[in-house]
């Protein structure tokens, strides 16, 4: 065990994990209790209790009952609500980020990071609602317009993971808000404060009481209540596969509409003409970001047995050089996992993969409660179940291939099809490796896929539907033709 400082600064404040419902803030009536802990003391921080039946079923009547005046009003307006938002959350990212890091764990200059992307996808959601454009199609009779419409499809209950509290909030609360739908939200019970700081902003914004609502608390009951309520036409999940398959099931029963962005085991294949020097630096940091507990992080590092060598070394001196510790100390790197679960099943899965046969190249040890070391793994064998697990945890997976079709079939070995990497100075294999893999992203030399103007998003058991770009207020619409004669 390592002797990490594991104090949590006296003088950030928590607030209490309250609910929001129809504009008014409410402590929960349900049985289940709720939680905050600090992943990196595992000191408790702030208790309350989660929403009851009857207030699950006050959050969808108040989406339902706002959602035509709601849907009424000009994009440009509900655009100029969403933007104050944003605003507020950047003059609010300090404090909001501490009260993140605190319930979640990652470093505290991530944490203000993510508030501060997140209010850029706000802001494009602001605008891309002004573009929601129908079309005016040519019509076969001459006193006859044929017009199609896009139009909101009504109340959307969304449901968030705790591995980035602000981001994925805002991806689905804005997203919806925008198009026009009305929202009731199931953040993660054990990360709630950052999407109630989103709600505030927008409620500090003029968001007319009821368009958004907040509750958690009893994860089954509660989301198998939203799901039963006819009055939500629209789910929205992020989490894992297990899970969004399940609720896509429920889903599809209801005819309910459903975006699902689910896990991924991200390949990353680095050809033999890759630049190691300079493009390689930021996919090997990219893998120990909010301590790998992303959908998209890099996860199987597939190199040509020509770099691997000199790959390998470089890859282990960056996990090794990593400061990990509690996410307010100025000089952390990497926090803790966010939870014991993690901690545990990264345990389980290097463990697994040594008696499999894998090498330890760097990291391996539990560092102590929920911290783990950035840990390289090399030579490992398929039998190992972290090759087809997603590890969701500070754990790379580094193996040699010889041709390009080898490379493209570990790529595509797994039913998992989110984020994937190519580093090649090549063009063609460049242009061959995007096509060849199946995937809803794919970056070039880069180690970056998500942008706000661009869709995010999934295939195969990753999901369906995508956030971001044009594409991602589609989700939240409908389409209409019109056929108008005169
Ligand atoms: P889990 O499968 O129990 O839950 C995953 C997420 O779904 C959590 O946010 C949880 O709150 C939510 N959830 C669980 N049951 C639900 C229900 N009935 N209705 C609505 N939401 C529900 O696992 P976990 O231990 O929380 O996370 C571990 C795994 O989840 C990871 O290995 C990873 O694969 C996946 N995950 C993915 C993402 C992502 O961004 N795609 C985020 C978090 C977790």
């Amino acid at each position: 065990m390592s002797a990490l400082p594991r104090t949590t600064p006296v003088n950030v404040a928590v607030p209490s994990p309250r609910l929001f419902i129809a504009g008014a803030w409410v402590d929960g009536e349900g049985s289940a209790e709720v939680a905050i802990v600090d992943p990196a003391t595992g000191a408790t921080l702030a208790k309350g209790r989660g929403a009851s039946p009857a207030q699950v079923e006050a959050a969808v009547a108040a989406a339902a009952r706002t959602f035509p005046a709601w849907a009424a009003m000009p994009a440009y307006e509900r655009g100029q609500i969403l933007r104050s938002a944003a605003a507020k959350l950047r003059e609010r990212a300090d404090e909001i980020a501490r009260v993140m890091t605190l319930e979640q764990g990652k470093p505290f200059a991530e944490a203000k990071g993510e508030v501060l992307s997140s209010c850029e996808i706000i802001e494009w959601n602001a605008d891309e609602g002004r573009r929601l454009y129908g079309r005016l199609v040519p019509s076969r009779a001459s006193n006859i317009s044929v017009q199609v419409v896009h139009e909101p499809v009504g109340p959307v209950a969304a449901f968030t993971p705790w591995n980035f509290p602000m981001t994925t909030p805002v991806r689905k609360v804005t997203g919806s808000l925008a198009a026009g739908c009305t929202c009731v939200i199931k953040p993660a019970e054990e990360t709630p404060l950052t999407c109630l700081a989103l709600a505030k902003a927008l409620e500090d914004s003029g968001l007319p009481p009821g368009v958004l609502n907040v509750v958690y608390g009893d994860v089954n009951a509660i989301s198998q209540q939203l799901l039963d309520s006819p009055a939500i036409r629209k789910i929205s999940f992020t989490g894992s596969t297990r899970v969004g398959r399940m609720l896509a099931e429920q889903a599809a029963r209801a005819l309910k509409k459903a975006t699902l962005e689910l896990g991924g085991h991200a390949p990353v294949v680095v050809f033999e003409d890759a630049d190691l020097e300079n493009a390689v630096p930021a996919i090997v940091a990219l893998k120990y970001r909010n301590a790998g507990q992303i959908c998209i992080s890099p996860t199987r590092f597939i190199v040509h047995e020509k770099v691997f060598a000199p790959f390998l070394e470089r890859f282990n001196a960056y996990a090794k050089s990593l400061k990990v510790g509690p996410g307010l100390e100025e000089k952390t790197q990497m926090g803790p996992l966010a939870n014991g679960r993690r901690a545990a099943a990264i345990t389980s899965l290097v463990e697994d993969a040594v008696k499999a046969g894998a090498t330890v190249a760097s990291g391996s040890a539990p560092d102590g409660g929920n911290f783990r070391k950035p840990t390289v793994l090399s030579n490992i064998p398929m039998t190992a179940r972290v090759m087809t697990e997603e590890p969701f945890g500070p754990l790379a997976l580094v193996n040699a291939f010889k041709t390009f079709d080898e490379a493209m079939a570990e790529a595509n070995r797994l039913p998992y099809g989110l984020a994937s990497y190519v580093f090649t100075r090549d063009l063609a294999t460049a242009q061959r490796a995007t096509a060849a893999i199946e995937a809803g992203m794919v970056a070039v030399n880069s180690a970056r896929v998500a942008w706000p103007e661009a869709p995010f998003g999934g295939v195969k058991d990753s999901g369906s539907g995508s956030e971001g770009g044009s594409e991602g207020l589609e989700g939240y619409t409908v389409t209409k033709t019109v056929s108008l004669a005169w």
